[in-house]
């Protein structure tokens, strides 16, 4: 074969790719339009028997010299991609979506501002278990220049036998040391009812891992106007997530932040397995601020600080921690908890490693 006619066979191939990504194209929009139908009506945009007919028709009329396999395989790619293109619309449509909402969502909680690209730090006892109790821990945020306090007052414990919180007087403890201390009190919500309620004391609320699938309670969230820290589920993927925060965010309550706080895996070594990934994921994804729970994640006080660096490297908007004044008795999470010096200590060496920038010297 000349030169030339190489050449001239090539120049056809070009044009053929060209006349089939036309095609393909074309057949695209034509998808979408369908798919626009089927939103319309209420149905599945993927239906297998009408895929199957398709690919039926074709190995009917093929006449090679590729093999039916291989016809079956390759339109089974151009009808999946057309699929893939669909679920992309319903995702740029999410309103936690980046697609939404070019700009970060920034939180005011009390002055502190949340997801401006100033990283901060919320700590506090795993539960609230006394006045005394809470008091010293807010004492010791407080001479941190810290501003943000956790404390759970409706613990969802694995056991029932196990503390399950103060309840409302709990709240009221967190309440009174946030305003004798000048911060900003997280509490997590477990029912429904008590969302009000629970506005009364609180400055953001938290919803915990356990619950990230409790619709009912996701609407509730939606419907106050108090912030939510949202914690991703124990096997929760990232678009079950962020799913998750759309039943908030839909129901008009916009200011939510997410919360990585590690998922379960084989591994035994620590409590849960922190997904690192994620965080650098959910900012692309979403303009909502991203916490990371070093303490739940990773359920081990040795290995906090490294934890917190790479939380804070990979982009999250702060960390949580749980600071006891003394974790060896605490009523709930007493391995994990560390006491008010080993605090200290973490957030010098964590200010030591310039990952916190100004807003928490
Ligand atoms: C908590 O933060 O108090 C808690 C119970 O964590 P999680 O929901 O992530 O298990
Ligand atoms: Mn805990």
């Amino acid at each position: 074969m000349s030169e030339h006619e190489l050449d001239g066979l090539r120049r056809k191939l070009d044009e053929i790719n060209l006349q089939l990504l036309q095609l393909l194209n074309r057949r695209a929009t034509l998808v979408q339009e369908i798919g626009e139908i089927k939103k319309k009506q209420g149905i599945n945009k993927f239906d297998p028997e009408r895929e199957q007919d398709m690919l039926n028709q074709l190995v009917k009329q093929n006449q090679g010299p590729f093999d039916d396999q291989t016809v079956r395989y390759l339109f089974k790619q151009i009808f999946k991609a057309s699929l893939d293109l669909q679920i992309d619309e319903q995702k740029k449509t999410l309103l936690v979506s980046r697609k939404e909402q070019a700009e970060n969502t920034v939180i005011n909680l009390g002055g502190t501002h949340i997801g401006n690209g100033t990283p901060h730090v919320i700590a506090g006892p795993c539960s609230v278990e006394s006045e005394e109790q809470v008091f010293a821990v807010a004492r010791a945020l407080k001479e941190q220049g810290l501003t943000l306090m956790r404390g759970g007052a409706f613990k969802p414990r694995t056991s029932p036998y196990d503390f399950q919180g103060l309840g409302e007087e709990g709240l009221k403890i967190l309440r009174r040391a946030a305003d004798e201390f000048g911060l900003q009190v997280i509490s997590e919500i477990v029912n429904p009812a008590d969302m009000e309620m629970a506005e009364r004391y609180v400055d953001v609320i938290q919803i915990g891992a356990r619950n990230m699938q409790n619709f009912e309670l996701l609407k509730a969230a939606g419907s106050v106007r108090t912030p939510v820290l949202l914690k991703r589920g124990l096997s929760a993927t990232i678009e079950e997530f962020l799913f998750a925060a759309e039943y908030i965010v839909s129901r008009g309550n916009s200011q939510v932040m997410l919360c990585e706080r590690g998922i379960r895996t084989y591994e035994k070594w620590t409590r849960n397995t922190l997904d690192i990934s994620a965080v650098p994921i959910l900012k692309n994804e979403s303009h909502l601020p991203v916490f990371v729970d070093i303490t739940h994640s990773t359920g081990r006080r040795d290995i906090l600080l490294p934890c917190a660096k790479a939380a804070l490297a990979a982009g999250a908007d702060g960390i949580m921690l749980e600071v006891h004044p003394n974790p060896a008795v605490a009523l709930s999470d007493a391995k994990q908890q560390i006491d008010i010096p080993s605090f200290e200590t973490f957030m010098k060496d964590l200010r030591a490693s310039n990952l916190l920038g100004n807003g928490n010297l």
